[in-house]
């Protein structure tokens, strides 16, 4: 039998999101009840007046072939949205529409990473950016920690400025940034943020600005985008998405802002990534997502905002599990080190799967996250509620016993 799958290391990586979810999904065929904490999808179903665009635009024959770079209509709704949400300036040209955040992020990555170029990315970090480096031949990636030092203001502006430049190589090529941050909740500041563009205008850097979840902002903070400061838009990729904003996850929609300068590559490199563009009348419902009432954005973030309350009050009842006061996303990446003890962060996580709580280690989000776990806020607030609740009673209570490992 040939050998069928390629030795590239990005064919050959494992999931602990699937890991834990398989795991919930055992227990729950066997009649226990879990409560999913380890999901970061809203629960809450697309506003019904963008189902309704969607199946308008359908009838109405946007059916066809669509504008491989996106559709007119939504790229300068995006144009406008940017100018006045963002204070990013651009064109109808530099916007491009990509089936997700997801693919937006792909197709920068593939077009910025050279063989040999190095990524450096600000962590804890989305899971999805190991592979997407990875399947940019020969690219590498390093992280750098940070956002749980923005999170709870250990660092100034200045000294973060530092940090930056002390971990670049002369083979980094750019910067992942992603504000607000999953897993932790950051939300970077204008002044951080002018720090680190000063680190990539001196050292001529480009960074990729993942925005997914620019409206979930708790406590009246604000969403500074990159691209807006002076000397960035060139040097800027930004990346958006419908699915955190407008519950829009199963849509397959989002953007990338680039550069004028990246137009040659990105206009081949979506054609053939999309074969050819994404759905003609979703791209109309995104339109109508944007351009229509934006109460629903507004209630779905405050939802959030409840819920943190409630998780963190429940996780309040008990003293080994401690979550920093997330700013934005719809996370809390709790400490758990002295929930764990001496145990593989894993052994945890089943314990807890045992009192009906599924947790994602932090692991996935970087090696150097062992001592914690991602917690949800993104299901119903009962089971918010409980969960923490549970975390407190439970959580902790049979380190002693565990032996450490050999
Ligand atoms: N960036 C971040 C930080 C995310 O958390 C996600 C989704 N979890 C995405 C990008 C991409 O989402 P999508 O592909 O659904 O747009």
């Amino acid at each position: 039998m040939p050998r069928l799958i390629a030795d590239r290391p990005v064919l050959h990586t494992t999931s602990e999101l699937g890991r834990v979810m398989a795991a919930a999904r055992a227990r729950e065929q066997a009649g226990e009840r879990i409560i999913h904490l380890e999901r970061g999808e809203p629960d809450f179903d697309t506003p019904p007046h963008i189902v309704e665009a969607l199946a308008k635009a359908a009838r109405d024959g946007h059916t066809h072939y669509p504008d491989a770079h996106g559709e007119r209509a939504l790229r300068e709704t995006l144009v406008e949205k940017l100018a006045r949400e963002n204070g990013i300036r651009t064109q109808v040209e530099d916007v491009v529409v990509t089936a997700g955040g997801t693919h937006a992020l792909f197709l920068s990555m593939q077009c910025l990473l050279s063989a040999g170029e190095e990524l450096l990315v600000l962590s804890p970090h989305w899971m999805a950016i190991p592979k997407l480096v990875g399947f940019a031949a020969g690219a590498r990636y390093r992280t750098l920690p940070v956002y749980l030092e923005l999170l709870s203001g250990a660092w100034s502006p200045a000294e973060f400025g530092e940090r930056v430049r002390a971990a670049l190589k002369p083979e980094t090529k750019g910067i992942y940034l992603n504000t607000p941050n999953n897993p932790t909740g950051a939300v970077v500041s204008r002044e951080h943020l002018e720090a680190l563009a000063a680190v990539a205008i001196e050292r001529d850097l480009w960074v990729l600005s993942d925005e997914a979840y620019e409206h979930i902002l708790f406590d009246g903070s604000a969403h500074v985008s990159m691209a807006s400061l002076p000397g960035m838009a060139e040097r800027t990729v930004s990346i958006y998405t419908f699915s955190k904003s407008y519950a829009m996850t199963g849509w397959r929609m989002g953007y990338a802002v680039c550069p004028p300068a990246m137009r040659p590559a990105m206009a081949p490199l979506l054609a053939f990534y999309t074969t050819h563009g994404v759905f003609p009348s979703v791209q109309l419902a995104a339109r109508a997502a944007v351009t229509g009432p934006q109460a629903c954005v507004e209630e779905m973030r405050s939802a959030y905002e409840e819920r943190r309350g409630l998780l963190l009050a429940g996780l309040a009842g008990g003293t080994a599990v401690h979550g920093a006061v997330p700013k934005g996303a719809f996370y809390v990446f709790a400490n758990v080190a002295a929930a764990r003890g001496t145990r593989d962060l894993w052994g945890m996580v089943d314990e807890w799967l045992g009192f009906g709580v599924a947790a994602l280690p932090g692991t996935a989000f970087g090696p150097e996250n062992g001592d914690y776990v991602r917690l949800s806020l993104a299901t119903r607030a009962e089971d918010v509620a409980e969960g923490g609740r549970r975390i407190a009673k439970h959580a902790g209570k049979s380190r002693a016993t565990e032996k450490a490992p050999a």
